[in-house]
């Protein structure tokens, strides 16, 4: 499908960071922004690569009262021979239409889908910070905006791209989080929307989030939502745990996101030497075993921070420390190998980078 280039006014053109050290996430946004339609009775229409500005959209939209909505999460590096690598975009692409089908949302091709970022880059490439750890985070989402009150799948969708440079997640180093695992709230249930990237599951997080920021914790780590006995994933990230030369990680039960930086981690874990496991973790099982130092690391994996070091895990007001507050030799491997293949500092043997 053509997408049509709009004229960017010298006006519109914004000022980029001076220090790309201090850039902060999701903040800024670069000049231009990909929209594409989808009406019923067109299909895929009018793409355009346009000017970033904000929509009119009627307050009736379905959107807003229903909350008909996917989004992914991915990044563009500049690499050091000036090159834009994407990490597995087509892994998105693929979850993207995953979630639109559980929406009741209209297939993205993967042409378009990959099209459609490809070329916004190469329009705002200048956008890409270089400074190390810093990268572009590109957001693709889809809204219903048939303006009716009723709930209905749409009959006219917005799907965007939009841009957002992106600094260093450590710029001071490693930072382990501390993790509070919820006993109360829970994030999906078993057939709910749980394996989707939609904004309700992180509209129901946020209450237990908040909660768990007033005692002092980064971090909600959910249990299952039938018993509340299993461990699932963090806010925006999947849990792994790390036992001797195994790393541990929930199996996909449904309910939990099938994490890209996971299966990485998965895959690159066993061509290290270690062993990869994708079971249930039971939360109990999992106390005693950081309590009788079975357990010698954890770490959650996502796209943003690629790797977190978790120092401190509490769970129904017992409080247990892990890696005694430093960062576990593997999680830090893992870290290392991870970033340097997505910028070009390690071979990628999996062809996982696309240029
Ligand atoms: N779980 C949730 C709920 C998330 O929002 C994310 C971030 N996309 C992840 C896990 C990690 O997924 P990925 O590695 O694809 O970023």
């Amino acid at each position: 499908m053509d997408i049509q280039v709009l004229p960017l006014p010298a006006e519109k053109m914004k000022q980029k960071a001076q220090d790309e050290t201090k850039l902060s996430f999701g903040r800024q946004f670069t000049d231009r922004m990909l929209l594409v339609e989808w009406k019923a009775d067109q299909g895929w229409c009018d793409a355009r690569i346009q000017p970033y500005a904000p929509f009119v959209l009627d307050p009736s939209c379905l959107v807003f009262h229903y909350a008909q909505e996917i989004f992914e999460g991915l990044k563009a590096y500049k690499w050091a021979d000036g090159r834009i690598a994407l990490f597995r975009p087509e892994m998105n692409a693929r979850r993207f239409n995953q979630s639109a089908d559980r929406l009741c949302m209209p297939d993205v091709p993967e042409e378009l889908f990959l099209g459609g970022i490809e070329k916004l880059l190469s329009l705002e490439k200048e956008w890409i910070p270089g400074a190390p750890g810093t990268s572009l985070y590109i957001r693709p989402a889809m809204i219903a905006v048939e303006p009716v009150l009723g709930v209905k799948p749409s009959s006219h969708y917005y799907f965007f791209v939009i841009l957002s440079p992106v600094g260093a997640y450590y710029s001071a180093g490693f930072n382990p989080v501390s993790i509070m695992v919820e006993d109360h709230y829970v994030r999906a249930v078993p057939g709910g929307t749980g394996e989707a990237k939609t904004g309700g599951n992180y509209a129901s997080s946020l209450k237990g989030a908040l909660e768990a920021k007033n005692k002092g914790y980064d971090q909600v780590l959910w249990l299952d939502g039938r018993e509340q006995r299993y461990v699932e994933e963090v806010g925006s990230m999947n849990m792994f745990f790390v036992y001797g030369d195994t790393i541990v990680t929930a199996a996909m039960n449904g309910s939990i996101l099938s994490g890209i930086t996971r299966d990485s981690i998965l895959k690159l874990a066993v061509s290290l030497g270690y062993r990869a496991e994708e079971r249930s973790i039971e939360i109990n099982e999992l106390m005693d075993d950081i309590r009788g130092g079975k357990v010698t690391e954890a770490f959650g994996s996502g796209t943003a921070a690629v790797v977190s070091p978790v120092g401190k895990l509490c769970f129904k007001d017992e409080v247990v420390h892990l890696s005694g507050g430093t960062v576990g030799a593997i999680t830090q491997k893992l870290y290392d190998t991870l970033t340097g293949i997505q910028t070009g500092k390690i071979k990628d043997e999996f062809g996982w980078v696309r240029f």
